[in-house]
């Protein structure tokens, strides 16, 4: 990018004066100012001026212009510095010029014409969903309905028909008016309100959008859930959010679940507990046991002499999760039941098997530790 020197711009030397820059200064601002020049590269003239006064004016920036020159600026603002267009001055966030000029920068520095034609991309949106808890092991479509903005049809987002161009601004999109201060007059710029700064107006407003532009619909989509998703997680379907404005890109709709939980499984990311209460004597003589899984029921050995608490890995009997493309695990929990309420014969053959030695290691160990406390 060469940009011109800004002594250049102001036709002035290195020596000059504030003084003399401001009276530069005002001589060229009224010059080119788009809304009065007749020369063909007025705006690009105006902005080249706007930004020499506004470093020049300014004895610090001047100070590091002087010994870095531009470089000084696209360093500092990264990269616009104080490139392309009006709004590159934001890049600026300290110019002060004063209150006389504050004013006058404030508006003809304009942020009016720039936004209100600017692309803008519209804004996410935000919808829960609740699943049964096999929907979101398992995957779903999720049919949803949803309040959109979108642009309007009928007049193209544009807000109307018949498009002349602001017989208030004559299309530039902003009003131009001399202020008188001490300092001599000054011509301000400010956003047009015949057509919002955007240099056309429409012979008829639109009536489906009421000249906004923009429409909200309701629109029903089907969500493919993807198999896995948990509580709290969100997807994102890019571009379903809400519509932008001037052509710009729409925001995006984010899904966020809640999901349900089963009687019976408990779910730990991917993997799946499953508490299975087993009999005294299942557990003591071991057994054959239907195991309840995702995927159906599948015989499951149970050894003799499990505990309470044992637990077994079933591999791969998890959940197959399509967003991590990992399958997880299932893993049973064995819960020894002790029966609260014994018949008669129980109760006897209970006492039978109590009279025999039962201690195993554990047991032994323990009644030594008592025996010597
Ligand atoms: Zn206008
Ligand atoms: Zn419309």
């Amino acid at each position: 990018m060469n940009k011109k020197d800004y002594y250049e711009v102001l036709g002035l030397s290195k020596s000059a004066t504030q003084d003399e820059i401001k009276s530069a200064y005002r001589k060229l601002a009224k010059k080119y100012h788009p809304d009065i020049s007749k020369e063909p590269d007025a705006e690009a003239k105006f902005k080249e001026v706007q930004e020499a006064y506004a470093v020049l004016s300014d004895e610090n920036k001047r100070k590091q212009y002087d010994q870095f020159g531009h470089a000084a600026f696209d360093q500092m603002n990264g990269t616009g510095g104080f490139g392309g267009g009006f709004s590159g001055f934001g890049g600026f966030d300290d110019v002060d010029l004063g209150d006389i000029f504050g004013s006058m920068f404030g508006s003809s520095f304009g942020f009016g014409r720039d936004t209100a034609s600017r692309r803008e991309r519209g804004s996410d949106s935000i919808l829960r969903m609740h699943l049964s808890f096999d929907e979101a092991v398992f995957g779903c479509d999720k049919e949803i309905t949803i309040d959109v903005s979108e642009e309007c049809e009928d007049c193209d987002g544009k807000g109307g028909h018949g498009e002349k161009t602001c017989p208030d601004c004559h299309g530039s999109g902003t009003i131009t008016q001399e202020q008188r201060t001490i300092l001599g007059s000054f011509l301000t710029k400010t956003t047009c309100t015949t057509c919002n700064g955007k240099g056309k107006v429409y012979e008829r407003t639109c009536s489906t959008c009421r000249g906004r532009g923009i429409v909200k619909k309701t629109k029903t989509l089907v969500v493919k859930v993807p198999s896995g998703v948990d509580n709290g997680n969100q997807l994102r379907l890019a571009g379903k959010g809400n519509a932008g404005r001037n052509g710009g890109p729409n925001g995006d709709l984010y899904i966020e679940f809640s999901v349900d939980t089963h009687p019976f499984y408990i779910r730990d990311n991917d993997d799946i507990h499953l508490e299975v209460p087993l009999t005294l004597s299942e557990a003591i003589l071991g057994c054959k046991k239907e195991i309840p899984t995702l995927y159906g029921n599948v015989t499951v050995n149970i050894p003799a002499g499990t505990s309470n608490g044992d637990k077994q890995r079933l591999r791969g009997k998890g959940i197959d999760n399509k967003s991590s493309r990992h399958k997880g695990d299932m893993y049973i929990i064995m819960k020894v039941i002790i029966p609260q309420r014994l018949s008669k014969d129980q109760k006897k053959l209970i006492e039978e098997l109590a009279k025999t030695d039962l201690e195993d290691g554990m047991i032994r160990k323990f009644n030594q530790f008592v025996e010597k406390n």
